[in-house]
Parts: structure tokens; sequence; C-alpha cells
């Protein structure tokens, strides 16, 4: 039995969440903001051969991810959590129209918006809050589930944005661009290893999705979410101790720090 807790109302972790229903054996807690408007989540109920749970979970209101382990305890009872997936994200960029938001096509062509120079502190608060803080804590709140779970796995949603070593690649996002994001998921990153060092029990990985068409990588992206997820399973299924600490592709190969 997988039994992952994942967070989700569209996007790859709609789409990780409709895959592991596939399978008879796997339990998915699904958190997501707002369960009662989640229609596509809500919807994997019906046919799914797995078992869904979907809890309200949001991830920047630390009392709501200080509130998850209420809400899965009866889902749980005395079994453990196989896999946690810290997979909710978000790109603000204030400045710019609200039907481009999250889109790092039009960060890229609005320019200097969130570079170290003209970031907004509000701005860069919220996003450290949702894709740093809010993976940090949550984890927190899980570890009397992960300790009893088989696979005692970890993966945080990442982004190669995260990554310094890459920084040069993304200079077509503007010289400093996407500042706050990738900063964020820098951080993201240095989490995953520092989780790794202080439980050597656990097997903490970093894992970058690929450019994926959703409303964040928006349809100019490469892959499919469903061509994603397939390959994000793959790594976090077969992953070993040896990964753990690793930053990786959806492929599985390293990516650079
Ligand atoms: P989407 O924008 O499509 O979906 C984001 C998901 O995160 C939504 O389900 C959203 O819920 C949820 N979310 C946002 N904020 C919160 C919160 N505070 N609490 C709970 N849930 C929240 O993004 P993707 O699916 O593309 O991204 C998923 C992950 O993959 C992110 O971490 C992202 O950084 C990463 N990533 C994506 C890439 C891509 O190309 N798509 C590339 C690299 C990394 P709601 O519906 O309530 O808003």
């Amino acid at each position: 039995m997988l039994v992952a807790l994942c967070r989700t109302s569209r996007g790859i972790g709609l789409e990780i969440t409709r895959q592991l229903l596939e399978s008879p054996n796997n339990l998915v807690i699904a958190g997501c903001r707002t369960p009662e408007k989640a229609t596509a989540l809500n919807g994997l109920k019906s046919g799914a051969k797995g078992t869904l749970h979907v809890i309200q979970l949001d991830v920047a209101d630390f009392d709501s991810v200080r509130a998850v382990l209420k809400a899965i305890t009866p889902i749980l009872g005395e079994s453990g959590l196989d896999y946690l997936i810290n997979n909710a994200g978000i790109v603000r960029i204030i400045t710019i129209p609200r039907t481009l938001r999250c889109s790092l096509i039009s960060l890229a062509m609005q320019g200097k918006e969130d570079t170290p120079l003209t970031l907004d502190p509000e701005v860069f608060l919220e996003t450290l809050r949702t894709n740093t803080v809010g993976p940090a804590l949550l984890t927190q709140a899980c570890m009397p589930f992960l300790d009893k779970g088989q696979e005692k796995k970890v993966i945080n949603i990442t982004s190669t944005l995260g990554s310094i070593a890459s920084a040069d690649m993304f200079k077509h996002l503007g010289a400093g661009g996407v500042a706050t994001y990738s900063i964020s998921k820098a951080a993201l990153n240095m989490l995953t290893y520092k989780l790794k060092l202080e439980r050597p029990d656990l097997i903490a990985i970093a894992l970058c999705p690929g450019w994926v068409k959703t409303d964040m990588g928006t349809q100019a992206a490469d892959l499919e979410p469903a061509e994603s997820v397939v390959n994000i399973l793959k790594v976090v299924t077969s992953a070993t101790a040896a990964d753990s600490g690793k930053y990786l592709s959806h492929t599985g190969t390293v990516i650079p720090w």
C-alpha cells in the first residue's frame, strides 16, 4: 500500500493524484485550499481504483498546516504515511495583468519586474511562505505519520529555476528576473538537503517536474502533465537511501545545485 499526502486542486498535483488512484493499493490524502470548489479533484473519486480523501489545507496558513495532524489521524489511524509530496507552489508578479499572472513566459516578456533590485517585499514573503516555509512546517506536522511509514519519503517539488548553477541559463527571463520564485525554490532545495542531514533514515528529494503545461507553466511548456507525472512517480517510487538529499529532474538526472 502506498500512502501519500499530496496537495492539489489542479496542475501537477491533480495529475499525481489521478495517476496514484489508478492502483487499488494506493490511498491518497489530497490537501487543497477549498475542497468544496475542487471539482476536478473530487471528480477523481468516481472510477478511482485507489482511495482518495480530500482535506482542507492551505500551506500558507500555518494554523491550517498544524491542523493537518488532526485531519489525517482519523484517516490513517495507526498506519503510517509513506510519501509526503510537497507540491503546492506559486509565482506572483503583481504588476502584470491578472490573466498573465503565474506565467513564466509573461514574466520574461515583462522583463525586470521581479529582480533583486525591483522585487516587492510582500510578494517575496508570500512566495517564501507558500513555496518554502509551508512545506517545512507540513513536513514537521506529518513526521509522526512518516515515522510509522514504510517508505519515509519526502518529495519537495522544486524547479530548475532554484538552481544557482543553472541561473545563467534563464537570462532570457530577464537579467535577475523571476527572483522571488527562484530564491524560494533554492531555499526549498537547501531545506531538502538539511532534512536529509537531520534525518538519515528518511529519503528527502528535491524534484523538478520539467516545464509542464499547467496554469503556472502555460500551454507553451514542453510537457503534458501526464508525461511529467509518469516520470515523477517512477523517480519517487524507485528512489533509495542513496538518492536522499539529491536535486533531481523528473527523468531522474541530477540537477546541479
Ligand atoms: P499550478 O499553478 O497549475 O497549480 C498550483 C497548485 O498549488 C494548485 O493546486 C494550487 O491550489 C496549489 N496551491 C497554491 N498555493 C497553495 C496554498 N497556499 N495551499 C495549498 N495549495 C496551494 O502549478 P503547477 O501544477 O504547475 O506546479 C506544481 C509545482 O510544480 C509547484 O511547486 C511549481 O513551483 C512546480 N513547478 C512547475 C513547473 C511547471 O512548468 N508547471 C516547472 C517547475 C516547477 P489552488 O487551486 O487552490 O490555487
